[in-house]
């Protein structure tokens, strides 16, 4: 069977085998659309069935998290953890509270996860978890109370030379803190079981502004392959959780000018740019309204999106397929040059098509969103070595990491006949380094 029918007829059967998972098998797909030409030169990972073995789990533990509201009514909420692949280190990936959660999404985050680890170049294996719990309308007792009960539970599965969890959506410090706590009390242990962290008990110094500060960092990278910079150009960010903010906070930094940016109530337009200081505090507090009311010069939409808005660089960093395919239209239309992803999978297949066929710069988000993850593994190193290392430190390890995802990006993207493609760089890097490593290890 020639590379390519063996490679229709897999995805063929994994999509048999489990028809209600369908970012998954989204997020598999787009790994396999660009993987002929690695496979071409390297048959082995065909005989030893490499692709088989790496979209299934190594194990997926799915429990149950009772706890108790502040009246005393008793919840019962899922808990998961899927712990995707360990090839090259321990299980590592975030925790998200949130009430889409469910095996299906955490599968596919896992999924991703393992590539993004795997081009951090730190040796972490790929994981994630989490609860259908919203953090949302509940009290801070109420949230340590779930946490524990969540910890009680998982605290079997995890460890620092295991899996080591960090936050995600709806899991913040305050979380971690819960989380950490609990698992210390049953361990009696204090190790850098988890990440994210407030600093002054373990954590690293720019872990929050990680992964916005990564994005910014590897859409000024992509500008430059074509002498180009942010300079003057018009930005659009979705989502103003800790990862948009702060991708808005750098876009800005590097000259950019933030002109839309948009939550789950509409969008923002201010054409005369986000002012880190003054106005970035007001989309922190999550209120565009207010926002509006307070700077006039900006108009919200309410239940309106921003890609209509024209820009030069777009970075969706809000929930997967946030942005289709008449988005990405929108986009090229008017005459957008980069779509840096800060959220996984947050174009859809259609819209990405779109955007390479235009020749717009596009990276996928476990690229250009590995700031994140790359920032927790130089936590671990940090409580490893018992120091703490500067903002700077951080922020300059963190740029070389940005600066490293991106060469790799490129040079397995050329070196595969697929100049400037960073998503088929990216898999073709991630999935490189993870198959190697399982050829190694033997059949486990
Ligand atoms: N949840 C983040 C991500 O998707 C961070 C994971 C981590 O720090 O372990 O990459």
């Amino acid at each position: 069977m020639d590379t390519q029918a063996y490679l229709s007829d897999f995805l063929t059967k994994q999509a048999q085998k489990d028809p209600a998972q369908k970012v998954f098998h989204q997020a598999v797909s787009e790994v396999i659309s660009t993987l002929t030409p690695v496979l071409e030169q390297n048959p082995i990972y065909i005989k030893e069935k490499i692709l088989e073995r790496m979209v299934e789990p190594e194990r997926i533990i799915s429990f149950r998290v009772p706890w108790q509201d502040d009246k005393g009514e008793i919840h019962v909420n899922r808990g998961f953890r899927v712990q995707f692949n360990s090839a090259l280190g321990p299980y590592k990936g975030g925790i998200r509270f949130h009430q889409t959660v469910t095996a299906d999404s955490l599968k596919f985050l896992a999924f991703e996860q393992t590539f993004k680890n795997s081009l951090t170049t730190l040796p972490l294996g790929g994981g994630k978890g989490g609860s259908d719990f919203d953090t949302r309308g509940k009290s801070a007792s109420e949230v340590m109370r779930f946490c524990h009960s969540f910890i009680n539970e998982l605290y079997h599965h995890i460890g620092y030379h295991t899996d080591i969890p960090a936050g995600d959506l709806g899991c913040g410090a305050r979380e971690i803190g819960y989380m950490f706590g609990q698992y210390k009390k049953l361990t009696n242990d204090f190790t850098g079981a988890f990440t994210g962290k407030k600093p002054n008990w373990g954590g690293s110094l720019l872990r929050p502004e990680a992964t916005g500060y990564g994005v910014a960092y590897f859409a000024q990278n992509m500008l430059a392959t074509r002498s180009d910079s942010l300079k003057g150009k018009t930005c659009i960010v979705s989502g103003t959780g800790n990862v948009g903010i702060y991708t808005i906070e750098k876009l800005t930094e590097l000259g950019g000018k933030v002109v839309g940016f948009m939550d789950y109530d509409g969008s923002i337009y201010d054409q005369s740019g986000v002012d880190a200081e003054k106005e970035l505090v007001f989309v922190r507090r999550g209120s565009l309204k207010e926002y509006a009311q307070k700077f006039t010069h900006s108009v919200f939409r309410p239940h309106q999106k921003t890609w209509d808005i024209a820009c030069d660089v777009a970075c969706p960093t809000a929930c997967e397929n946030e942005l289709n395919a008449d988005d990405a239209k929108l986009l090229v239309k008017n005459g957008c040059k980069c779509v840096c992803e800060g959220s996984n999978m947050p174009c859809t297949p259609e819209a990405v098509d779109i955007f390479q066929q235009a020749g717009l710069l596009y990276s996928p988000g476990k690229a250009s969103n590995a700031g994140g993850v790359a920032v927790s593994g130089l936590e671990m190193t940090q409580n490893s070595m018992r120091v703490y290392w500067t903002r700077e430190e951080v922020d300059q390890y963190l740029r070389r990491i940005m600066n490293s995802i991106h060469t790799s990006c490129l040079t397995y993207a050329e070196e595969y006949g697929l100049k400037g493609n960073y998503m088929a760089g990216a898999n073709i890097a991630g999935f490189k380094k993870v198959a190697d490593a399982m050829l190694d290890q033997g059949l486990v």
